[in-house]
C-alpha cells in the first residue's frame, strides 16, 4: 500500500520539521527524492535518506526567488527526467496582531507561502503534464481554515493555497494530475517550539486527539496523497490536525 517506487518527488522545506518527515518517508516508500531547501540545509535529509538505503539528491533553492526555482526545476528533470509528485512545504510565519504588523511581515510571508506555490507549480506543471499524470500536495494549516489572533499573513497565505490549489485541480484533471492540500494543526517543530514549549499541556487540552502533531502524522498524509491509491481525489484538504478543527 501507498507504495512510490519509481516515482520521482521533490519536497521543499526539506532541512527539517515536517518537510524532512516527509522526504523520509517518501523515500521509505521507494520514491527518489529531491531534497530542497537554502544553501546546504537539505543535504544532511539526503544523506540521512541514502543511508537509510532510499535514494535522494539536495537541492539548493530559495522558493521566493524565480531564477532559483527554474535553476531547481532543471537541475530535477536533468538528472531524472521526470517529475512525479510535488510538495510544497517550504513556509514561514511572522506573527504580529494587525495593528502592528509590518507591510515587510506580510509582504515576506506571502512570498514564501503562497507566490513560491505560483512559480514552482507552474514550473512542475511542464513535466507533469508531458507525461500525463503528477500529485501536487501543499503544506497548508489549520489557520487557513480556522483563522488565529496574531497571524492575518500566514492564515490568507494558507487560506489562499487552499482556493489556488481548488482552482488548478480542476484545471488539470484532465491530465490525471492531482491537487490537494494538507492542512496540519500544532506540529512540533522549529516553527512552532516557543509555543510549543510553553504551553504543551495548554495546547493538548484542546487537541480532541489530546496531543501535539508530530511531522510523521502530516507525512503520512501526504504518502497516501503521492500514492496510486489517491488517484481519485483532488480538490481537497486534508486535515491532519488531531480534531482540533472540523
Ligand atoms: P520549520 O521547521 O520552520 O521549517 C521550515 C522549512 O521551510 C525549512 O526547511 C526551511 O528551509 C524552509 N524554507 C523557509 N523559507 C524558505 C525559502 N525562502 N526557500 C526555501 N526553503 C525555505 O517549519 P515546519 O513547522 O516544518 O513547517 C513546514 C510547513 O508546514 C510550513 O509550510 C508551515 O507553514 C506548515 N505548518 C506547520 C505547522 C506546525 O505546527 N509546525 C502547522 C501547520 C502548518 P531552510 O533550511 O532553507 O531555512
Amino acid at each position: 500500500m501507498f507504495e512510490l517506487t519509481g516515482k520521482v518527488a521533490l519536497v521543499t522545506g526539506a532541512s527539517r520539521g515536517i518537510g524532512r518527515a516527509i522526504a523520509v518517508a517518501l523515500a521509505s516508500r521507494g520514491a527518489h527524492v529531491v531534497a530542497v531547501a537554502r544553501g546546504t540545509n537539505a543535504e544532511a535529509t539526503a544523506e540521512a535518506i541514502r543511508a537509510a538505503g532510499g535514494s535522494a539528491a539536495a537541492v539548493s533553492a530559495d522558493v521566493t526567488d524565480a531564477a532559483s526555482v527554474e535553476a531547481m526545476m532543471a537541475a530535477t528533470l536533468q538528472h531524472n527526467g521526470r517529475l512525479d509528485v510535488l510538495v510544497n512545504n517550504a513556509g514561514i510565519a511572522r506573527d504580529q496582531l494587525m495593528l502592528r504588523m509590518k507591510r515587510a511581515d506580510w509582504d515576506e510571508v506571502l512570498a514564501t507561502n503562497l507566490t513560491a506555490a505560483f512559480t514552482i507549480v507552474q514550473a512542475a506543471l511542464k513535466p507533469m503534464i508531458r507525461q500525463r499524470g503528477g500529485r501536487i500536495i501543499s503544506i497548508g494549516s489549520v489557520v487557513g481554515q480556522m483563522g488565529n489572533a496574531g497571524q492575518a499573513n500566514y492564515a490568507a497565505s494558507k487560506a489562499g493555497l487552499i482556493g489556488f490549489s481548488k482552482a488548478i485541480a480542476r484545471e488539470v484533471a484532465s491530465r490525471q494530475i492531482t491537487v490537494n492540500v494538507v492542512a496540519p494543526g500544532l506540529v512540533a517543530t522549529d516553527m512552532t517550539q516557543a509555543l510549543t514549549d510553553k504551553s504543551q499541556g495548554d495546547w493538548s487540552a484542546q487537541i480532541p486527539l489530546g496531543r501535539i502533531g508530530i511531522p510523521e502524522d502530516v507525512a503520512a498524509a501526504v504518502c497516501f496523497l503521492a500514492s496510486d491509491e489517491a488517484s481519485y481525489i483532488t480538490g481537497q484538504v486534508l486535515a491532519v490536525n488531531g480534531g482540533m478543527y472540523t
